[in-house]
């Protein structure tokens, strides 16, 4: 008998009433730690004051209006967002799915409307993740998410992780942009290197092709700087983000230079929920925040901090954990085991992590982590660990016996 929630997701068995700051707390009053942010969505932990103020007050004035009319909030993120970003111009959604949608869309119509509607196909990369629309799951090409769902939508070839030579051979005359996540998250912290990225973007250049990053893992923050892209010195024309950036809202954006949105006239793409002054509220709280004095400089330190002393877990537990990978406070574990055990030990010891694919755990706190509660989550792992040990000693004891 089929449950009265879909059954897509294999959930844990935990549920939580209320969260403060990193920390969640159960009905039965049981504190974790949440180094798993929702997935690295909530941005600036739970229940965040400024965050819970805008969201309130906005809750008294007016929640929704449609986009049939102006949103001062939209106006107003938009303004700040392009001017802190490579882009002129914002498309807001509800979820970063929605975000790439709006991308695909725009790299597709750019070429169409400069008279080129031949250019359809937007190249991706191996483990690539983009949501789980019937667009977004073609140019993921995960068979996984793709299987049973009828013929995969056309115009999504792919090539290998970071195979420059594989992307040169896939460039031809139908290729309308080149799509990828500067630091792969679904598919298991899998950063792409600088030069690699600059290269790409030459490669746009010289061949009339947009670049689309995704960043709605990476971006506000996450990896240290505002948007990731930013470390590499390469810079898209399309950029999709949301998680981080509603703090728990659901909000998702699409940012675009002037040039690459020139298709996208009224009427061409649409939201009714998109954007609406209680999403814009809290995107523009969770913005105010982020942008502080300080802050990006916070993330930078204490994630080079924390990821030194993952670094010294793994040293400690080579049999348990490979190698430590990321940037800024997206982090990955690289597991010699499972990743489903450390996740499920470390449930154990009251921390929540997240899988992710190529056997990794990614450890994503809120990026309002104190060192304490680093401390915290490396002794919860380091038993973790100690106790994944055990049982891999006493499953060799007992076939060393047979
Ligand atoms: C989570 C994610 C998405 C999809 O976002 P949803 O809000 O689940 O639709 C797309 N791209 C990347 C890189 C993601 O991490």
């Amino acid at each position: 008998m089929i449950t009265p929630v879909l059954p897509t997701y294999a959930r844990a068995d935990l549920e939580f009433e209320r969260g403060e700051g990193p920390y969640l707390f159960t009905p039965e009053g049981d504190k974790y730690l949440d180094f798993g942010s929702g997935v690295a969505v909530n941005l600036l932990g739970h229940a965040h004051p400024r965050l819970v103020a805008a969201l309130t007050e906005q809750a008294g004035k007016v929640w929704h209006t449609s986009n049939l009319y102006r949103v001062p909030g939209q106006e107003k993120f938009a303004r700040r967002l392009t001017e802190a970003t490579f882009a002129d111009t914002v498309f807001f959604a509800n979820s970063g799915a929605e975000a790439m949608e709006c991308a695909i869309k725009m790299a597709r119509k750019y070429h169409s409307a400069s008279g080129n509607p031949e250019r359809y196909e937007i190249i991706t990369f191996e483990g690539a993740f983009h949501g789980r629309t019937l667009a977004t799951i073609a140019a993921g090409g995960q068979a996984k998410h793709l299987d049973g769902f009828g013929p995969k939508m056309e115009g999504f070839p792919q090539v290998p992780f970071g195979d420059m030579a594989a992307l040169k051979v896939a460039i031809n005359e139908k290729t309308a942009a080149i799509l990828l996540e500067p630091v792969q998250g679904e598919g298991g912290i899998r950063p792409f290197l600088p030069e690699t990225l600059r290269a790409i973007r030459k490669l746009c250049d010289e061949n009339g092709i947009l670049l689309i990053f995704d960043e709605v893992q990476t971006g506000m923050g996450r990896t240290g700087t505002l948007f990731a892209y930013e470390q590499s010195g390469a810079t898209p024309d399309i950029m999709g983000v949301a998680k981080g950036i509603g703090g728990g809202f659901p909000l998702g954006a699409c940012l675009a230079t002037a040039e690459a949105a020139k298709g996208m006239t009224a009427g061409s793409h649409g939201s009714t929920y998109g954007g609406n002054p209680l999403a814009m509220a809290v995107g523009n709280a969770v913005f105010d925040v982020v942008l502080e004095k300080g802050f990006l400089e916070r993330v930078r330190a204490t994630g080079l901090k924390f990821k030194q002393k993952l670094a010294r877990l793994a040293d400690e537990h080579p049999a348990i954990i490979e190698t430590v990978r990321g940037e800024g406070l997206l982090l990955g574990l690289k597991c010699r085991v499972p990743n489903t055990d450390l996740i499920n030990a470390a449930y154990g010891e009251h921390l929540l992590t997240v899988g992710a694919g190529d056997n990794v755990v990614r450890v994503i706190p809120p990026l309002i982590v104190g060192e304490a509660e680093l401390d915290e989550a490396l002794g919860a792992l380091e038993r973790a660990c100690a106790k994944l040990e055990t049982k891999l000693d006493e499953e060799q004891k007992k076939e060393g016996v047979a």
